[in-house]
Parts: C-alpha cells; sequence; structure tokens
C-alpha cells in the first residue's frame, strides 16, 4: 500500500509479460513492484491447453501461470492484488494510483494484456463524467443515486455487489455468459439489482452521463436513466491509462527495446499487439526490464 517508498521499476500486470518483466529486474538487483488485477492472468485460465511454449508441452492455462508464479516467489517478488486506475507521469517518476493506495516509481513496465479500446459510444467523451473504469474508487459518489455496470468477466460481479451497497438501483449487463442461477442468485442478495441484457450500444449525457442505451442495433434500442456508467474490462484501456501514451488500434506502440512514446515508459506482452502469444509475451517482459534498467542508470549518471 502506499508509503514514502520509491520503487525502481513499477510492473503493472502479472501474466507471463509482466513476471517476465519482474525476475529480470529482480535479477538485477532492481527494487521492483508489481500490481495485478487479480491473482490469475484472464488468458492462461482460459487456455486449456498450450503445446507452442518451449519445454513445456502439454500444460493447462492455469498450471502454466502456477508454475510462472512459483519461478517469481524464487526471486521474492510479491504480487499486489490491486487495480491500476491511473497513472501520472512525473519529473523522472511515475505516480500510479490503484483501487487500494498509491505508489510512487522511477520507471514502468505496463503488461496488462490484450489491448483493450474505448469503444462504447460515448465513453471517451464522458470519462471522468459518469463514466469509470474502478467501482471501489468511484462508487461513493454515486450513493443513492442510479448506476449501470458493464461487466467483461465474472470478476465484475464483485464490484456490483458493493455497488449495490451504496446506489439506489444497480443495472447489471454482462457481457460474458452468466448463469441464470447466478444471476438469481446475485438479484435475490439486493433489491437494488437489475439485470439487464444485450450489448451496450451508448452512453448518453451532455457533459455528464444521463443514460445508458443497449440491447440490438437496429433492432431493440432500449434505454436506462442513469448518473453513472461502471465499465469493468480485464484491462483498463491503455490510452486512458497513462497520459500521453502512443497506441495503434488500442495497442501500445513499442519500439525494438520496448520503450514507449512516454519517457521511462516500457511495454510487453498482448498490449503491444499481435503476435497474442506466451512466448512473445515472456521475451518482449526481459526485454521491456532490462531496457529499464539500462533507463534507470542514466538517471543515476
Ligand atoms: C483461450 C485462450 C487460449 C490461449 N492459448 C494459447 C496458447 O496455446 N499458446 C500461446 O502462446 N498463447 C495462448 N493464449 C494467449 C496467452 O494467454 C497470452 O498471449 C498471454 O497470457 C499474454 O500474456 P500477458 O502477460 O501479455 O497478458 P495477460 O496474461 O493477459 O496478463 C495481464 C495482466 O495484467 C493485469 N492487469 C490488467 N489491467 C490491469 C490494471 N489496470 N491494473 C493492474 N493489473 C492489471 C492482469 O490482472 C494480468 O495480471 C491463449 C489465450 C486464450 C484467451
Amino acid at each position: 500500500m502506499s508509503s514514502d517508498r520509491v520503487y525502481d521499476i513499477a510492473v503493472v500486470g502479472a501474466g507471463p509479460a509482466g513476471l517476465s518483466a519482474a525476475i529480470n529486474a529482480a535479477i538485477r538487483r532492481k527494487d521492483v513492484l508489481v500490481l495485478a488485477k487479480s491473482d490469475m492472468s484472464y488468458s492462461l485460465s482460459k487456455a486449456p491447453k498450450v503445446d507452442n511454449y518451449l519445454g513445456m508441452m502439454d500444460i493447462s492455462g492455469p498450471d502454466m501461470y502456477k508454475a510462472f508464479v512459483a519461478h517469481a516467489r524464487k526471486f521474492d517478488i510479491n504480487i499486489n492484488i490491486e487495480s491500476v486506475t491511473n497513472i501520472l507521469p512525473g519529473d523522472a517518476s511515475f505516480d500510479l494510483l490503484t483501487d487500494k493506495g498509491y505508489y510512487r516509481s522511477r520507471s514502468l513496465v505496463l503488461a496488462i494484456g490484450v489491448p483493450q479500446k474505448a469503444d462504447i459510444d460515448g465513453e471517451a467523451h464522458l470519462l471522468g463524467k459518469g463514466v469509470s473504469y474502478c467501482a471501489t474508487c468511484d462508487g461513493p459518489l454515486y450513493k443513492g443515486k442510479d448506476v449501470a455496470v458493464i461487466g467483461y468477466t465474472p470478476q465484475a460481479e464483485e464490484e456490483v455487489e458493493y455497488l449495490c451497497e451504496i446506489a439506489r438501483t444497480v443495472y447489471y449487463l454482462p457481457q460474458y455468459k452468466i448463469d441464470s442461477d447466478r444471476a438469481e442468485q446475485l438479484t435475490a442478495k439486493s433489491a437494488a439489482l437489475s439485470m439487464l441484457a444485450g450489448k451496450p450500444l451508448a452512453i448518453e449525457g451532455e457533459g455528464h452521463v444521463s443514460g445508458l442505451m443497449y440491447g440490438r442495433k437496429g433492432k431493440e434500442e432500449l434505454t436506462v436513466g442513469v448518473d453513472g456508467v461502471f465499465v469493468l474490462r480485464p484491462a483498463v484501456p491503455v490510452e486512458t491509462l497513462l497520459p500521453g501514451l502512443e497506441t495503434e488500434d488500442g495497442a501500445i506502440v513499442v519500439a525494438r527495446d520496448m520503450s514507449t512514446s512516454v519517457r521511462g515508459a516500457f511495454a510487453a506482452g498482448d498490449c503491444t499487439g499481435a503476435p497474442l502469444q506466451i512466448a512473445k509475451a515472456v521475451g518482449e517482459g526481459q526485454i521491456a526490464a532490462l531496457s529499464a534498467v539500462k533507463y534507470l542508470s542514466t538517471l543515476e549518471s
């Protein structure tokens, strides 16, 4: 959590790219902070069998992830389960805001997984004006008000339950297959919850969110009036995470040394674009860490 400590390298993400970066930074004796949204790589958790990673044939994604974490633990690397909501570049350092606190680091490796885009109509424009990516951070602003949550993974359900304790009405629009028993269980827990079905079509509002349009484009377009919309994807869209970060089609633009358009910030893995593969993520994580080490030496000289 928050302290006066200034880390050498903050790694955001603990998938194959982030853990590879962290291990290589630790080998180079750097003070490393690892922050991850959850204690499992979402992509690897979905991989039933991985056959194309050198030396690990016929292994499931979750088992492979366990092996990666065990490797990191050997180097005393702890994974802090915290979601990074915003990164502010400063003078030769970065301030990282999470749903639990605040950290400072002299360099950064972004390894946040599959590139996510702010692709709902009105989302980018109304970000910070009723659109939020973090229920824990912004939930208290909606005490007694009406909100909608668009959840892309079952992890969003926890945030829905939290918002039900605060808001008057919580409309939940899951974008994954939620079974009817689970939906009933959630609605039975709180009278504030109302389940919706369909795709998010537009977040509406002039200057501030006033509604969410959902359903099927051109066929069944419905709107609920809300004061806020929480968009809960597996990762925050990169272009909104760090100001000044250059992206192309949602992916972070990197040079061969994995440096980004922001000085001192490096990126690795799926968030830099295709191929979305483990071996590429691990390799890029290593290059990003070594480039961050080199960058730190320029600060010291
Ligand atoms: C069904 C499926 C099967 C696959 N099969 C294969 C295969 O056989 N072979 C292969 O090579 N690849 C396969 N892949 C792809 C592989 O899983 C990915 O390429 C790999 O996991 C990418 O690693 P990564 O570290 O870049 O991202 P991820 O593994 O996605 O890790 C991203 C990390 O970032 C964290 N994070 C995201 N946002 C934030 C935030 N705001 N704050 C803090 N932490 C954050 C997440 O919690 C996670 O720790 C498969 C993927 C899927 C979905």
